[in-house]
């Protein structure tokens, strides 16, 4: 039986997990969970999965949660102390990343340190902190099991094959909710607007994030550290019905892809199943219904934040942190109105320019490069 803490159960990939969960109460049960803001969500959940412990986002909550849930046996904990005490719960095996943001580094690094086998949704935890977590899981022995829909593709098609032998890997994109618009229509595109993915349902901050092309950015970086692969060895192509979810090229050109209907519990349920596969009830794909997969080539005019994320990745550092929490800012004042869509990039690419990177950095000079970051970002005005 594999025993989850459950990071951001209230979320997206939070929900689809326990969806997964579910379907096989035999083989899985969720121990431990944390949440936010949404405790009328996680009271139903505490309800029904029976954690031992959970946590949420501020002490105001844990009144909350107690008067929803009424007499009962879990645990309640809060901020960050208790997400760290979620991440590294004694009765856990496999601690699931999918809180959204920065905030995830700690967590992440407190699952490893207490040998947890790690599902990685939390794409921001390796943008922000990529070297620090590689290596703490390195040292503990630990696996990352990435569930991000093309990290799970590239790690499918590496199975049983030898690294040395891959050419490059490609990621796909669909083009998010603007890929029909030119740079000149998003002058005026509204929060609801981008809030329209044409192929996923995800929380509102990565549905930007790849409306922007943010989203591919972060996944080239994620791959690097993911499978070691230097930047000139992935690539990014449109591919615009989120069929394939990414491939691996060989270097005798033989390319693998793993397909399927997008749905995030497929990657879900293979990050807790691996090695091994289980049945899932979901739409299996067909092929003859779909008829054509179209592709296109990405343009990095289009998209300056695809083409910023390979800089910042390449120069590593603190850089890749500061990308990261721009991007958290930007995308926050955008949700609440306070900025328009193209502001985004100005805001990101701005900040970039103005960090002086720091190579190699500690834990505390990370979390200082994140707050100086998002000072910047937040007193940024049109
Ligand atoms: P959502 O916005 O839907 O969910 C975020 C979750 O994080 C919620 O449970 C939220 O709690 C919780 N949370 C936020 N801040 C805190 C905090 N400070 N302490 C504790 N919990 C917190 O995001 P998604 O599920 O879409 O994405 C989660 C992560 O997975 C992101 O990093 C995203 O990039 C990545 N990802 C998502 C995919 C998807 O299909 N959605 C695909 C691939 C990767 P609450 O709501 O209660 O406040």
């Amino acid at each position: 039986m594999r025993k989850i803490s459950l990071l951001g159960s209230t979320g997206s990939i939070g929900k689809s997990t326990l969806e997964v969960v579910e379907q096989h109460p035999e083989q899985f049960q969720v121990v431990a969970m944390a949440a936010g803001a949404n405790t009328e969500l996680l009271a139903q959940q505490v309800r029904i999965f029976k954690p031992k412990l959970v946590s949420v986002g501020n002490e105001h909550s844990v009144q909350k949660l107690r008067d929803l849930l009424g007499d009962c046996d879990t645990e309640i904990v809060w901020g960050e102390e208790g997400l760290l005490q979620a991440a590294a719960f004694s009765e856990a095996d496999f601690v699931m990343t999918a809180i959204v943001g920065s905030v995830g580094v700690a967590p992440t690094l407190a699952a490893i340190e207490a040998g947890k086998t790690i599902g990685l949704a939390n794409k921001e935890t390796l943008v922000s902190a990529g070297h620090l977590v590689m290596k703490a899981a390195k040292e503990k022995g630990v696996a990352i099991i990435p569930v991000d829909s093309e990290h799970s593709a590239i790690f499918q098609c590496l199975q049983g094959e030898r690294r040395e032998d891959v050419s490059k890997i490609i990621i796909t994109a669909s083009g998010g909710s603007f890929r029909q618009r030119s740079r000149a229509e998003l002058e005026h595109v509204t929060v609801a607007d981008a809030l329209q993915h044409p192929n996923w349902s995800m929380g509102a901050k990565i549905t930007i994030d790849s409306a922007t092309m943010m989203n591919k950015g972060f996944e080239v970086i994620e791959a690097n550290w993911l499978f070691g692969l230097p930047y000139d060895q992935i690539e990014c192509v449109l591919h615009y019905e989120s069929i394939i979810h990414s491939m691996v090229e060989y270097k005798d050109r033989a390319v693998m892809a793993q397909l399927g209907t997008p749905d995030m519990k497929v990657p879900i349920q293979y990050a807790l199943s691996y090695p091994g596969r289980m049945p899932l009830a979901t739409e299996p794909l067909d092929l003859l219904k779909i008829g054509t997969l179209h592709f296109a080539p990405m343009d990095e005019a289009r998209y300056p934040l695809l083409r910023l994320a390979y800089e910042c990745g390449k120069q590593s550092g603190t850089l890749p942190t500061v990308l990261n929490a721009a991007n958290e800012v930007a995308v926050s004042r955008f949700l609440r109105g306070e900025i328009r869509f193209l502001t985004i990039e100005e805001i990101v690419e701005r900040v970039c320019e103005q960090h002086d990177n720091t190579s190699n950095p500690s834990l505390e000079m990370i979390q200082a490069a994140d707050a100086w970051a998002r000072e910047k970002a937040t007193a940024w005005s049109e």
